[in-house]
């Protein structure tokens, strides 16, 4: 596309985005710095997934990574998906902080995985690094938790409302919950989780919204809480949550000089007293590990690393994973890597990737060496907005 095109592109965006005069203004002058040769939007990759791993692909990989690292990576089944295929867990190190990653609570949301698989090769190695990280933090990560919807390259888990009733009979009767999908038969995982672990799933509770909490119905959530709770069951709270997810492919930052490949957030509850008594809620310790991730990418110095924004702030969603768990005490870190795997193809995969490695590596060297601590959660506040673009 030529910078022409982009600066009508991007006007016409920001109109839509009722920003303002002055904003498109400050976009016709600007909007020249994303090269011309920027492309956005679809790719005609064929099948959505190439170059990511399938559900054998990962199994195996997880299989050698646990062989090849002598156990030091050690590997798991946590739990079962709703078509009965394994929901895998790894864990590397010994020490008395905890990270908790998950990837892939939306299926066809697949950089996250690849990340992981890279991260945990390195926390396993033989280097004095890793052998020092190693002593000073516990990494647990499920690699692909939504494994039916990787299967199938959607958002959705695999699992109808007709199996959620024979799983949960006194919800017989009951309006399907919200965040059900009848035309692909599935569910939003990331919308059915609880604050409180020992939530039994009530009728009167259904069919819920997207501001009040989740009910634990689909098997991975119900994965997802199990292994939550027996790390907080032996540390006490559970530290640090990360989540990796993809969003739509184009994003800028805010003074639309560059394009935005991942954007971040610690925010995911307005008031955390509507759901009780959270004493171990801390806004202040998402805001660090927020600030660590970007610290980590801003230090790359390469194009487009740094080039991270802030997820939306306006976002209340006690549904989540990230905000059942950050009620609880964990300091919160989304990722939101820019492509999905219906809209780009190989093309940018490996930077997608890396950066991922970057940022979620960067947090857990400062979990590990405790100069998280001492980071500054003002800066949080400075990280650009992202700008929605449309596909050229
Ligand atoms: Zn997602």
């Amino acid at each position: 596309m030529s910078a022409r095109r982009w600066i009508s592109a991007l006007a016409s965006t920001v109109l839509t985005a009722g920003l303002g005069t002055a904003a498109v203004t400050a976009t016709a002058t600007s909007a020249a710095a994303i090269p011309p040769e920027s492309h956005c939007g679809t790719e005609a990759s064929g099948s959505g997934s190439n170059g990511f791993v399938n559900h054998d692909q990962l199994t195996s990989a997880l299989q050698q990574l646990e062989t090849s690292t002598g156990g030091t990576v050690d590997v798991d089944v946590a739990g079962y998906s709703n078509q009965g295929r394994e929901i895998h867990i790894a864990r590397v190190g010994e020490g008395d902080k905890i990270v908790f990653v998950q990837t892939q609570i939306h299926g066809n949301e697949m950089h996250g995985t690849e990340a992981a698989l890279e991260l945990l090769k390195r926390w396993g190695s033989d280097s004095p690094a890793a052998r020092e990280l190693r002593e000073n933090v516990t990494v647990v990560v499920i690699p692909r938790l939504n494994v039916d919807g990787g299967e199938l390259d959607q958002r959705q888990n695999a699992m109808t409302w007709d199996d959620v009733v024979a799983d949960f009979p006194q919800l017989e009767g009951v309006a399907p919950a919200w965040n059900y999908n009848t035309r692909v038969g599935g569910f939003d995982v990331n919308r059915d989780f609880n604050p409180d672990l020992d939530y039994v799933p009530a009728p009167e509770d259904f069919p819920g919204t997207s501001a009040d909490t989740g009910w634990y119905i689909a098997p991975e959530a119900q994965t997802s809480r199990d292994v939550y709770k027996a790390l907080e069951e032996e540390f006490g709270t559970v530290d640090y949550f990360v989540d990796l997810h993809n969003q739509w492919s184009c994003y800028a930052t805010d003074d639309l000089e560059n394009m935005s490949p991942l954007s971040i957030s610690a925010k995911f509850i307005d008031n955390p007293a509507e759901f009780g008594d959270w004493p171990k809620f801390d806004m202040n310790a998402s805001k660090r590990a927020n600030v660590a991730v970007y610290q980590a990418l801003q230090g790359r110095g390469e194009s487009g690393f740094g080039d991270l924004t802030l997820y939306p702030q306006d976002t209340n969603l006690p549904g989540t994973a990230l905000g059942s768990y950050q009620l609880r005490g964990s300091a919160a870190v989304l990722f939101e890597t820019s492509s999905q795997t219906q809209y780009d193809g190989m093309k940018r995969n490996g930077m997608l990737t890396q950066q991922i490695e970057t940022g979620l590596g960067g947090l857990v060297n400062a979990v590990a060496d405790g100069s998280i601590d001492a980071l500054d959660e003002s800066v949080y506040d400075t990280i650009p907005q992202r700008v929605y673009l449309p596909a050229d």
